[in-house]
């Protein structure tokens, strides 16, 4: 067997949460409570919690502290102003509106940018993306490379955009129909698969050539420009900050979800060059979120994001994140479970179609699959397959080619032994794989479904 790298965590532990494993009756009957939906499941009843990374991060001495000189102000806040100076200087962008959450910053932008019966292109639907797009009157059309689509395809930038795909589509419905092209950096829905710079320079220029604006989904842009280091020769041993700002200058504006890569339980924003953008989103902001320099947010929480971001570019912290991913993954494969290939930076991807290929789509294998994996393990994951897809404009489930289970990683939480546990306990699972059922939806919601729907278990098959 190859040999799996030790990663040793460039922090140290100076506050602990107790956790702990419920018997294994308890979580069945725990499960069966939440309708098989581990997004209803309440966090005491979960062992190791790899739900998300989103919001779920340690914070350093340095944030906690900062958090103390949280100016409370209503109007022009000293926080904003440090908050303003941090993006500026890591992302390299002038205007900057601080929003509660990620999908705050969507919510404006696509009220900004979108008149309807408008397009927006992206590599790859993210939920709450998509939803706001839609909500603004939007059509979203996926312009992603087709391997992206292939699980076991092992190729270094599977979030790019394809450029024919594009330049197509463009063509067939007019620049002036598509309201910007929104390019998520990198594709949480495709297993977290990077962008090139490349691709990105090249998806940009083809914009300006046709007069259509760039947006990056830039939730985990850091972890994107750590992969970019690591996988594209032109860049390889770069500074990861150095990096970011070249990604930022091909856009037009980001929308970050701060929950991610920079640390903090709560926050984002949206930041851009352009003015109009900014006066236009900032006038939004009062309405949906609150004064535009704080957005939602206290004080407080504007100074852990200040220092939060400064924190992301440094190269020690984004280098052990990926490690830590890379060594889950590793241990997964060493156990036969089957992952998507490469790894990307903020999760291991199972292949819930490969873990369970006794069932059909309409059983909802990803779905089953990590119901059965809190069962046995009490280790939470997410669906992101059939049920996040939703359903489309007729009414009829979206079917993803991909079918998986995210196992997250919260930054800067869980040792490697923890690591170990999730690996030794899922390979245990796969070895019985052939008894495990499918599920059906017994209620269904109407917005982003996969948050609290409910389900039940299919009988037992019998595998071939
Ligand atoms: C998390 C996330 C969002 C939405 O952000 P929230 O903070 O959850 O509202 C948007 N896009 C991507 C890629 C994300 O990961």
């Amino acid at each position: 067997m190859q040999e799996i790298p030790l990663v040793p965590e460039p922090y140290k532990i100076k506050m602990i949460e107790p956790i702990s494993l419920l018997p294994e009756a308890q979580r069945k009957a725990r499960l069966k409570d939440a309708g098989w939906n581990t997004f209803l499941l309440n966090s005491r009843d979960v062992y190791i919690d790899l739900l998300t990374d989103s919001g779920t991060n340690a914070m350093s001495d340095a944030q906690w502290a900062a958090m103390m000189v949280g100016d409370e102000a209503y109007a022009g806040s000293r926080s904003f102003e440090r908050l303003e100076a941090s993006i500026r200087d890591v992302y390299g962008f002038q205007f900057v509106v601080p929003t509660h959450q990620g999908r705050g910053a969507e919510h404006l932008l696509s009220k900004s940018w979108i008149t309807p019966g408008q397009y927006v292109a992206g590599n790859m639907y993210f939920t709450t993306t998509r939803a706001h797009i839609e909500l603004a009157g939007g059509i979203f059309e996926d312009v992603i490379v087709d391997e992206a689509h292939d699980p076991r395809d092992e190729a270094p930038f599977k979030g790019n955009v394809d450029l024919k795909k594009l330049e197509a589509f463009i063509q067939r419905v007019g620049a002036k129909n598509v309201a910007y092209v929104a390019v998520g950096c990198p594709v949480n829905m495709a297993g977290g698969q990077p962008v090139s710079l490349e691709n990105l320079r090249k998806t940009s220029e083809l914009c300006r050539r046709h007069g259509v604006r760039v947006v990056m989904d830039g939730a985990r842009a850091v972890e994107n420009a750590a992969m970019i280091r690591a996988r594209e020769k032109a860049y390889l041993g770069k500074p990861v900050a150095v990096i970011l700002r070249e990604m930022c200058a091909l856009v037009d504006a980001i929308a970050v979800s701060a929950k991610k890569d920079a640390y903090v339980n709560i926050g984002g924003f949206l930041a851009t060059h352009d003015a109009e953008l900014c006066e236009k989103a900032q006038n939004l902001c009062v309405l949906f979120e609150g004064l535009h320099t704080y957005g939602g947010l206290a004080g407080r929480d504007l100074e852990a994001l200040a220092v939060g971001i400064r924190e992301m570019v440094q190269d020690e912290w984004i280098e052990h994140r990926l490690a830590q991913v890379a060594y889950l993954g590793a241990r997964l494969e060493a156990e036969r479970v089957p992952v998507v290939k490469p790894f990307g930076g903020h999760a291991v991807f199972v292949d819930a179609n490969a873990f369970l290929p006794h069932l059909g789509p309409e059983e909802l294998p990803a779905q089953a699959l990590a119901a059965w994996i809190y069962e046995a393990t009490g280790v939470r994951a997410m669906e992101r397959g059939v049920v996040s897809a939703g359903r489309d404009a007729k009414g009829g489930n979206r079917h993803p080619e991909l079918e998986l289970v995210r196992l997250t990683l919260p930054r800067r939480v869980y040792t490697q032994t923890h690591l170990d546990y999730v690996a030794r306990e899922i390979g245990a699972l796969h070895r019985r794989r052939a008894s495990l059922p499918g599920l059906r939806f017994v209620k269904e919601p109407k917005h982003l479904r996969f948050f609290q729907a409910r389900f039940e278990p299919l009988p037992i098959k019998i595998a071939a």
